[in-house]
């Protein structure tokens, strides 16, 4: 019994393959549309109502929607593509309505669309008997589970899902699929479906104890009160079953063969098979040969209709060889077990791929996983290569940063550093004063323009002054006016255009002017024209009116030689014998003769009363 109990379960569900593309057609439809004609919409709902039940109708309102092709819009597009992939499923031709729901799966744009047609493509494959293909259909159904719009379309899947599982023998997750769906608030069909689903799991499982019997009752006939007698007979094979377990076997064959006019008016073969193997099974064991012989004897000639080696029909083989041995016909029992070992193995081998499907696919899926896994790895590897990498060019851009700050400070402090060693230099060389180069910046300067000119063997004159009664300047005007006289003879040395020429404050109210390439009388000239200019500084700046004089003292490297102190020493002289001879004139040393020493020279008559012409401004 135990033998017969979990194979019914098999042959139940094998019976159940072309219920199940009704079941499909059950799934209802969004029909997502933009502003469609509305007799173009009306036939696709009518169409979709009518798809399961009534496929004469059905054929002529899809043939009339392919007439009318060009008034459908996007989405009526592809509802009428998988309307006509259903219709060819629905005629049982299964390899021509899998391409096509293929296409519509790659080309549509919405994502129920593609679902739902996923979803007719997995209960093909499994009618095709493509159970790995189912599988890996399914695998990649069920994570967009979620994101189905329509709830009927998510249930659809759940429908498919269980179907398959029960299908390759994974009853388990079977059972589990159809709880989910009756936890989903189905409609009454897939509520009958997933009942039938969930039962012949726990069947095949040999979980369904005597008193779930009541409710297995209870769910048959609810699935009569919606008309999906089909199913119920489906289901009060799994409940004869049970009974027949529980010593109820009377009332087993009783609850059968009270529906058997009901399951033949189906024209059903599947069902009838399985519901006619049951009963000769059950009648042997209660010892009605003859009556078992009957239906075994039906049983197989339906199952050339089945088509292909199911339980049931094993079963009925089984039976019809236990018969013979029981009444001792040896060579009639020898031809229907040879029958029933044929079959057996047939239908063995058929499980044994089907449960290998499932493993192939179950380690297509793990190998995946795996590989996401060591993608993930390897991406999170390179993410964090990536950060590093990031760092690194950030940290790169910070000492680049850093050396450019660094680089920049020691300019500025080198650039500070020149600047102040510049201005030391030139405050050094130069007079506060008046700007003009001090006496050792012109010493400096002098002694190397000497030593080029004698190198080059020129000329070159010295031309000293010292301002005439200064001390008397500073006395009368105050220091301020004697700075600015200063200032203004500076001035005007300055802009002396003599070419290379050097000039120089030496001291007090003392200038000097070394001039390259002037003979004496070159050099008396320029004295002569420094001379009255000075005479014409303007002093009214100082707030008083009075004249400027200056005393010349001039010679040159003819008679005196390269050397700056004997130049000095000369000009000094001469500038001396200015002084002496009466102040504001230029002397020249013309060799020769004895020069006088130099010393404080009392101011002359002619310069006192150039004095006296000053004017108070
Ligand atoms: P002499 O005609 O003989 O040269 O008469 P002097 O008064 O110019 O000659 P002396 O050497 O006696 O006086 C020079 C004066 O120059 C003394 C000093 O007060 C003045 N002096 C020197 N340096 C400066 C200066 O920088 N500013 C001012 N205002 N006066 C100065
Ligand atoms: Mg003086
Ligand atoms: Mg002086």
């Amino acid at each position: 019994m135990a033998t017969l109990d979990t194979g019914m379960g098999r042959r139940a569900v094998g019976y159940l393959r072309a219920c199940c593309l009704c079941l499909t057609l059950l799934a209802s439809t969004s029909v997502a549309a933009g502003t469609p004609k509305p007799e173009v919409t009306e036939l696709l709902a009518q169409a979709e109502s009518v798809r399961s039940g009534d496929p004469v109708r059905f054929a002529e309102l899809v043939s009339e929607l392919q007439g009318r092709r060009q008034e459908l819009r996007g989405l009526q597009q592809d509802q009428l593509a998988y309307l006509e992939a259903y219709g060819i499923a629905f005629s049982g031709k299964y390899e021509a309505a899998i391409p096509r729901l293929q296409k519509l799966m790659a080309s549509s744009t919405d994502s129920d669309t593609r679902f739902r047609a996923g979803a007719l493509l997995v209960n093909l494959y499994t009618k095709s008997r493509r159970f790995a293909e189912s599988l890996r259909q399914l695998g990649r159904l069920l994570p967009q589970l979620d994101q189905v719009r329509d709830p009927q379309l998510r249930i659809h899947a759940l429908v498919e899902a269980s179907y398959l599982h029960n299908e390759i023998g994974q009853y388990s997750l079977g059972m589990q699929y159809a709880e989910r769906i009756l936890a989903s608030q189905p409609d009454a069909r897939a509520h009958c479906f997933a009942e039938y689903l969930k039962y012949d799991a726990m069947l095949n499982l040999a979980t369904l104890s005597p008193d779930r019997m009541d409710s297995l009752q209870e769910a048959i006939e609810q699935c009569t009160r919606g008309g999906e007698r089909l199913l119920a007979n489906h289901m009060r094979v799994i409940l004869a079953r049970t009974m027949a377990a529980e010593r109820k076997r009377p009332e087993a064959i009783a609850l059968l063969r009270s529906h058997m006019a009901e399951v033949e008016s189906f024209r059903y073969p599947y069902l009838a098979v399985l519901v006619k193997a049951t009963l000769a099974d059950l009648l042997f064991e209660r010892g009605d040969l003859q009556a078992s012989e009957t239906y075994a004897s039906e049983a197989i000639a339906l199952s050339g209709a089945v088509g292909t080696s199911t339980q049931s029909l094993v079963g009925a083989y089984r039976t019809m060889y236990r018969i013979a041995e029981r009444r001792r016909d040896t060579e009639t029992a020898l031809v229907y077990y040879r029958r029933y070992a044929e079959a057996d193995k047939a239908y063995l081998n058929e499980i044994k791929a089907r449960e290998l499907a499932y493993q192939i696919v179950r380690q297509e899926t793990f190998e995946k996983s795996e590989q996401i896994q060591r993608l993930g790895s390897q991406n999170q590897l390179l993410q964090l290569q990536r950060k590093l990498e990031s760092k690194s060019v950030q940290n790169t851009r910070l000492v680049v940063v850093l050396l450019t700050m660094l680089l920049a400070s020691i300019g500025y402090w080198a650039y500070r550093t020149k600047r102040t060693q510049m201005m030391f230099k030139r405050l050094a060389q130069t007079d506060a004063l008046t700007g003009i180069g001090n006496r050792s910046h012109f010493s400096i300067q002098s002694e190397r323009l000497l030593a080029q000119c004698a190198r080059n063997e020129q000329e070159v004159a010295l031309v000293m002054f010292d301002l005439d009664h200064f001390k008397t300047v500073n006395d009368r005007y105050g220091h301020a006016a004697g700075d600015q006289v200063l200032v203004r003879v500076a001035e005007l040395c300055r802009g002396l255009d003599y070419r290379n020429a050097v000039v120089g404050r030496l001291g007090g109210e003392e200038f000097a002017l070394l001039l390259p390439g002037m003979s004496l009388a070159q050099a008396v000239e320029a004295a002569e024209d420094c001379r009255q200019r000075v005479t014409r500084i303007d002093t009214s700046g100082t707030g008083h009116r009075f004249l400027v004089t200056a005393s010349f003292g001039v010679t040159t490297t003819a008679l005196a030689g390269y050397q700056l102190a004997r130049l000095f020493s000369l000009a000094d002289r001469m500038l001396y014998r200015s002084k002496h001879d009466g102040r504001n004139q230029v002397s020249a040393y013309e060799g020769g003769y004895s020069l006088p020493e130099r010393r404080t020279v009392p101011a002359s008559g002619e310069t006192a009363r150039r004095e006296t012409q000053e004017q108070e401004s």
